[in-house]
């Protein structure tokens, strides 16, 4: 098979490998019987095709066979090259059929994920309860939630779960990436984009809403009326008096409120 012009760039740049592993062979891809530098390359590659059906993710652990990039010896998966000896990668995870050259990485395979990570062995744990490695800094420091990285980042849309980047732990528990996180902080957005609930401690900012209410009367009109609110932080519904500024709720006393219909009491 040819290679694509596009593979054949990225080879004579980097050496060898592509622009996501050095490494010193190419995968037959199980599903559509195709060669390719890595999964990623791959999924880049299909995920472009006009045919919506046509579209599919690469499944690492189903790759049987890869072709020597040195020899061109298309072979069973394994480390070293049977043909002409040489290791296709310095890392190699057979369950994962995955090779890297750089191992300044630190890849490791978690039996638990059944995937290989990076950063270090020792810098993470597997936590069972939400099914998924985290930074050492989360170890009894997190809220749990079943299965908590098997989704999209809320804000960027990558899949999460063995995403490269680093991850977030919100207040809530849910997650997305570092990055995606200071983005959206950045931007003067405090909720979860899932769950809607404060991801950090905004006691401050309350006091702050506090003093600019208590400072701002509002017309004669509206000064007895009042609404029944519903608070994204505590989930409890509680009348307030109404306020252009804002409604603290009556339970926790966050501001990370919104107005609500009135419950329909039972008479
Ligand atoms: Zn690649
Ligand atoms: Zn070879
Ligand atoms: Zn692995
Ligand atoms: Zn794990
Ligand atoms: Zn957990
Ligand atoms: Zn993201
Ligand atoms: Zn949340
Ligand atoms: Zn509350």
């Amino acid at each position: 098979m040819e290679r694509s012009v596009l593979e054949r760039l990225d080879f004579g740049k980097m050496g060898y490998g592509c622009k996501h592993y050095r490494r010193r062979c190419r995968i037959r891809a199980p599903c559509c019987n195709e060669l390719y530098s890595c999964r990623h390359c791959h999924n880049d590659a299909t995920s472009m095709l006009s045919k919506p059906l046509d579209r599919h993710e690469l499944v690492r652990q189903d790759v049987e066979h890869v072709v020597c990039s040195v020899c061109d010896t298309e072979q069973p998966v394994a480390q070293v090259c049977t043909n002409c000896g040489v290791r296709m990668g310095e890392y190699f995870c057979s369950i994962c059929k995955f090779f890297d050259d750089e191992t300044g990485k630190e890849h490791f395979h978690c039996d638990d994920c059944g995937i290989c990570r990076v950063g270090g062995r020792e810098n993470f744990f597997h936590c069972k309860k939400c099914g998924s490695c985290y930074s050492n800094g989360l170890r009894d420091n997190h809220l749990c939630v079943e299965n908590s990285m098997r989704h999209h980042c809320p804000i960027c849309y990558e899949y999460l779960f063995d995403s490269l980047k680093d991850t977030a732990v919100m207040k809530c528990g849910h997650t997305m990436h570092s990055e995606c996180y200071h983005e959206m902080i950045k931007r003067d957005q405090y909720c979860c984009p899932i769950c809607s609930k404060s991801v950090i401690d905004m006691s401050r900012t309350w006091k702050r809403i506090d003093e600019e209410i208590e400072a701002t009367v509002m017309p004669e009109d509206y000064q007895n009326r009042k609404v029944w609110i519903l608070c994204n932080d505590c989930n409890d519904t509680t009348e307030v008096y109404f306020h252009i500024i804002g409604h603290k709720c009556g339970h926790c006393n966050s501001y990370n409120t919104r107005a609500i219909a009135p419950p329909v009491l039972p008479q």
